[in-house]
């Protein structure tokens, strides 16, 4: 018999006839395999953001432990109706909001990490026969408070819990029906990945494929818990993401990713010597700003360009920051561009694969598209284009490394 954790997120059971359709699902795969199952759930959609609204109304920045608090209840009222429709189709089933597990963790409010997970009551109720459902998203501190993981949390739930329940796989069910080579709404022959492994899904994902929530797959990789992404609403075998092995897809790139909030600026004419990049980024860390790619020119005249990225909507205050310094290192000026974006091909099989870059590059400039930036990483590479150049850009890598469909 194996163990199964499943995740309905909020498109999932964003109604209750939705959250009915969930527990014949989960019932029908009860039957057909004998599984043990414990279902984790999101709030139903739009009630995490709608909750969100009503704090506004009460304080301009309420506290993350009252924003816990509230936004906690979001979850609690879907495992409470998903066990209401199971029991309805003749199934047990038990609900367990995060304190109620006892999934400890750090006190950082609003972002908690799970730092302990105790399974005895959850492993009863499997041993029973029952349903488990439990609330995502959400903890417990040491001392009792409750905490919740960040948006996406309940991805991390699940996997956390599969990993500390050791099962043999944790089924994320929403609403697309796998990981594509690329976003379909910019290129229409993109097509479903049957794997990928952990890393190039962190890629995928931090370059904004929203899928998952991206702490949910280093934990997967970390405790090495085979993850599927699959639709609730289509049949299917999604996408499993997992450790590289010898039948993955033979590729050389398995997919190409995007970010469009990006904005790039630069310090000219800055005095080339020691200290300098610290004296640039202090900062711009000190006021909170996550900096993506640096590139710094070499120097000619003794002073130097320096260039970096950062997120779209940081750029007017990057951009005020870099004033004072321009003056405080007696640098030339400060330019800047938030019409840019970030385009990636990422792949494991670019790691044993010459030329990966130069195929890339000639690709863009076959389409008259001029590069502005580039960094790479070890199954990765990065190129930073003008705005309109992004689907062109997209869709000519796509055919370029042999991702579109026939
Ligand atoms: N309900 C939370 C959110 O919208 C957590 C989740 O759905 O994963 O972010
Ligand atoms: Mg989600």
């Amino acid at each position: 018999m194996s163990l199964h954790v499943h995740k309905y997120g909020g498109t999932s059971v964003g109604t209750t006839e939705k959250i009915q359709n969930v527990a014949k699902k989960l019932v029908a795969c009860k039957k057909a395999n004998g599984d043990q199952l414990v279902v984790v759930v999101s709030a139903m959609s739009g009630e995490t953001n709608r909750m969100t609204e009503l704090a506004k109304q009460m304080q301009a920045t309420p506290s993350a432990k009252q924003m816990d608090v509230l936004l906690s209840t979001g979850e609690q009222v879907t495992i409470a109706l998903l066990c209401m429709a199971l029991e309805e189709l003749g199934q047990e089933a038990v609900s367990y909001t995060g304190g109620q597990v006892k999934i400890i963790t750090d006190e950082a409010h609003g972002k908690a990490r799970i730092e302990e997970i105790i399974t005895d009551n959850i492993q009863a109720d499997l041993a029973a026969g029952r349903i488990v459902v439990v609330a995502g998203f959400q903890g417990v501190t040491k001392s009792g408070a409750i905490t919740t993981l960040g948006r996406g949390g309940s991805d991390t739930t699940a996997v956390a819990l599969a990993a500390a329940l050791k099962a043999d796989e944790c089924r994320i069910y929403t609403d697309v029906d796998g990981v594509y080579t690329t976003d379909p709404r910019v290129e229409p022959k993109a097509r479903r990945l049957s794997k990928i492994t952990f890393e190039e899904m962190l890629e995928m994902a931090s370059l904004g494929s929203k899928i998952l929530q991206i702490r949910s797959v280093e934990f997967a990789g970390k405790y090495n818990v085979p993850l599927r992404v699959l639709s609730t609403f289509d049949d299917g075998d999604g996408t499993l993401i997992t450790y590289e092995d010898d039948d993955m897809e033979k590729a050389l790139i398995s997919g190409i990713a995007f970010n469009r909030d990006e904005a790039k600026v630069t310090l000219e004419g800055v005095p080339d010597m020691p200290g300098v990049a610290a004296a640039i980024l202090k900062p711009i860390s000190d006021a909170n700003i996550e900096i993506d790619m640096i590139v710094q020119n070499i120097a000619e005249d003794k002073t130097t360009d320096f260039t970096f990225t950062v997120h779209r909507n940081e750029y007017p205050k990057t951009m005020q920051i870099l004033q004072n310094i321009c003056q405080e290192l007696g640098a030339k000026k400060v330019t800047g561009d938030d019409k840019i974006v970030k385009v990636s091909i990422v792949g494991v099989g670019m790691r044993s694969h010459a030329g990966i870059a130069s195929q890339m590059f000639s690709a863009l400039a076959d389409e008259g598209i001029n590069i502005r930036m580039i960094s790479t990483s070890e199954i990765k590479i990065s190129v930073v284009v003008d705005e309109k150049y992004l689907e062109l850009a997209v869709r000519t890598l796509h055919e370029s490394f042999g991702l579109s469909v026939e």
